[in-house]
């Protein structure tokens, strides 16, 4: 692998990783995610490129605001550092590709699932479904390898041909949501709402029979 296109994905993921923060920061208290520019919570001043560098000006600044010094949450740092090390973690792995582009924006995806679940115990709908949408038609395009052994045995009667992506996709979704809707009911609220229509959102992104795993 080119050390120079590492360095690039690693830039990129650590660009990616501050625009996840600002997703996190913003999606649950229902702002906007492109208006207004950077700003700090605490004192309302607006950002310079300076303050945000990824990684590093939160290093150089100590972790607080230049302005008003109060405390930037570490999860910031955090969710900039692991965005860039799994770009170049996933680059290394699939190698430049169309694989490469899904599963990155997968990897997006459940780090803000997972660190606004972290923080406010929501998964949040309009995360959710959007990307339900999006999983579907990524499902048609995929390439058929990961038909599952069922599927593959249709195919010799039916040809599945461009839909049996989209087939494994609704199969795996319908799956991982009635199974685990199930289990919120004989929990009564133990498993939340959220994590039902997140393991949906799995199927539909693995397909069947992978949603079993
Ligand atoms: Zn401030």
């Amino acid at each position: 692998m080119e050390i120079v296109l590492i360095i690039v994905f690693l830039l990129l993921g650590l660009v990616v990783g501050s625009f996840l923060n600002v997703c996190i920061d913003r999606l649950p208290a229902k702002q906007s995610i492109i208006s207004p520019p950077s700003h700090c919570p605490a004192c309302d001043k607006r950002l310079s490129v300076k303050d945000l560098i990824p990684v590093f000006s939160y290093i150089l600044l100590k972790g607080r605001c230049r302005y008003c010094k109060s405390a930037i949450p570490k999860r910031v740092l955090l969710v900039e550092a692991v965005a860039g090390i799994g770009f170049v973690l996933l680059l290394c792995f699939y190698g430049v590709g169309p694989e490469l582009a899904v599963t990155l924006f997968y990897f997006c995806l459940f780090l803000v699932i997972f660190v606004i679940d972290l923080e406010h115990h929501l998964i949040l709908n309009k995360v959710v479904y959007p990307c339900a949408v999006t999983a579907l038609i990524i499902s048609i395009f995929l390439p058929q390898l990961e038909i599952s052994p069922s599927l593959a045995i249709a195919g010799h009667f039916f040809d599945l041909g461009w839909a049996s992506g989209i087939v494994s996709a609704l199969l795996g979704g319908i799956v991982g949501f009635v199974i685990f809707f199930i289990i919120s009911l004989l929990t009564r609220g133990g498993m939340g709402e959220g994590d039902v229509k997140m393991v949906g959102l799995i199927g539909l992104i693995v397909g069947y029979p992978l949603i079993f795993v």
